[in-house]
């Protein structure tokens, strides 16, 4: 079976570009992704959560090789997978 999305591309929003390879990502919890992306083509920088697919290579973390990681790539996966832990926290309801 050929998996049709192996590296867990997205599309650009703003310049409709497909196919864009995340920078970097941080896991979300267990089975969870936080990716970081960057266009080519217009620089538009965004986040995309996904859920772990087995057998794909996940993408390294932000900031383990500056040359090809983007600043603000990095800041928004961070601070992506951040809002996620908190949702996680919040939705758990406990007053920990
Ligand atoms: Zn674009």
């Amino acid at each position: 079976m050929t998996d049709p999305n192996p590296l867990y591309g997205d599309a650009c929003e703003v310049c409709s570009t497909y196919d864009v390879f995340p920078e970097s990502a941080l896991r979300d919890g267990a089975y969870g992704i936080t990716a970081g992306y960057r266009c080519p083509n217009c620089g538009h920088v965004w986040t995309c959560g996904w859920q772990i697919v087995p057998g794909r290579a996940i993408p390294p973390e932000p900031g383990t090789d500056p040359r090809i990681f983007h600043p603000q790539v990095n800041a928004q996966v961070h601070e992506q997978a951040a809002i996620a832990r908190a949702r996680k926290h919040l939705s758990r309801g406990d007053s920990a």
